[in-house]
């Protein structure tokens, strides 16, 4: 029951993503996914006050998109200042309740490579692009992501 409610709250909150996003894809959903587990870790409550987020990424599409699924998914954006970017070259969030606890989440490398591999590569379609997001969608935390507080 409750991995069935943690499903439907992805699927909600990609929709709502996609919708503001412009498209669905897999970077995306890595955002959204990136930021429930952080809110889910720290506890924190629905749009949180203390929240703070630092994203580390490639600031350049699809790479960027990630950063508007963390947003729909934390309530923290670029315009309230509760989050933050900085360039790196994979993609990490990292979720702070103000000067308590932290946790990163951090994408796994080989899956990482894979995406980079597949959109990048063969000038991905829409349909494919959806496809992947799916599978980003569906994959398990574990394979995913590692997790890690502090
Ligand atoms: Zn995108």
């Amino acid at each position: 029951m409750a991995i069935f409610k943690q499903e439907q709250k992805l699927d909600n909150i990609l929709k709502k993503a996609a919708e503001f996003h412009g498209h669905l894809g897999p970077f995306l959903v890595i955002g959204v996914r990136m930021g429930l587990i952080g809110v889910r870790e720290l506890k924190a409550k629905e749009n949180d006050n203390e929240l703070r987020v630092t994203a580390m990424l490639k600031y350049s599409v699809p790479f960027s998109c990630v950063i508007d699924g963390i947003q729909m998914a934390t309530k923290c954006t670029v315009g309230n200042q509760k989050l933050k970017l900085i360039d790196s070259s994979g993609i990490t969030g990292e979720f702070e309740l103000q000067q308590r606890e932290k946790v990163t989440v951090t994408v796994n490398p080989i899956t990482f490579n894979r995406l980079k591999t597949s959109l990048l590569s063969n000038n991905c379609s829409q349909e494919e692009t959806q496809k992947l997001a799916h599978m980003i969608a569906s994959m398990p935390e574990e394979e995913l992501f590692t997790i890690e507080s502090k």
